[in-house]
């Protein structure tokens, strides 16, 4: 079916599951996640980021999610993650995107709200969901300071007035890791979860402990991002796989390692909730 925007998905701030976003590299990422949504019965969010279209290109990268996308029979959105200016999200957006996620995180509140405010505009002009972020998700670092966490009221003024459908919120996670040891501010994650009237944001999933990840789903998390973890996967199944069937055909190679990292994505559908949800 052609893809949808996040509200096609079909979980609200209300349910208590969460949808899984992937982010995605190549023609064998989208086709794992669409493997393992397939199987699951699961919806998905198929999740394009700034070093992915370094990577592949921003339209060939987008329209391989299209293109497979349509070819399965349960919901999937192809979704930009992590943009940070307008440029990047005008050219996803008239390249038929159907979600997009500004980080507005490195700039000032104010400047956060305005550009994001201007995001949300161009996306639903073109029937586009849009996710914003408040409080700061950080890169490289083991922990999270009390300051970068999300502040409650600021969040709610934020949610406000920009009218984003999703918001990014930090509760703890870190974005890159490649083991999961992280636990997460769950006071803070309900007290987020009952004062903003948009589904909430977990990014950093595969840093954090899955007794973290189902208490956070418990707790008002709706979209859970995961990146760095899928990576690992097939990279360590590669790496023994190239040794171990060394005469295999590359292709199957490439194939066995869709199926590692399909197992990896079904197991966080399973995870979060989302399993029999499409
Ligand atoms: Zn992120």
């Amino acid at each position: 079916m052609n893809p949808c925007n996040l509200n096609g998905l079909g979980v609200t701030r209300e349910d208590s599951w969460a949808v899984g976003h992937f982010n995605i590299h190549n023609q064998e990422f989208i086709r794992s996640v669409v493997r393992a949504a397939e199987q699951e019965r699961s919806p998905a969010i198929l999740a394009v980021g700034m070093m992915s279209i370094k990577y592949m290109g921003l339209a060939p990268l987008i329209s391989s999610c299209q293109l497979i996308a349509k070819e399965t029979d349960v919901p999937v959105a192809v979704h930009l993650d992590h943009a940070r200016d307008l440029d990047i999200v005008r050219q996803a957006l008239d390249l038929g995107i159907n979600s997009v996620m500004f980080d507005g995180s490195s700039f000032g509140y104010e400047e956060n709200v305005e550009k994001t405010t201007e995001v949300v505009r161009m996306a639903h002009d073109c029937g586009a969901t849009a996710e914003g972020e408040i409080g700061i998700v950080p890169h490289g670092t083991d922990t999270v300071s009390e300051d970068d966490m999300t502040d409650p009221a600021r969040a709610v003024e934020f949610a406000e007035r920009t009218g984003v459908d999703y918001l990014a919120v930090s509760l703890g996670s870190v974005h890159g890791m490649k083991t999961a040891g992280t636990s997460l501010n769950q006071d803070l994650l309900k007290s987020l979860h009952e004062q903003i009237n948009v589904p909430l944001v977990l990014h950093g999933a595969s840093g954090v402990v899955d007794d973290h990840l189902k208490a956070a789903v418990e707790n008002g998390i709706r979209k859970i991002n995961v990146n760095t973890g899928l990576k690992v996967v097939l990279k360590d199944f590669l790496s023994s796989r190239l040794i171990d069937e060394a005469d295999a055909d590359l292709l199957e190679d490439l194939d066995a390692g869709m199926d590692a990292v399909a197992e990896a994505v079904a197991g966080k559908m399973r995870l979060f909730g989302s399993s029999n949800k499409a």
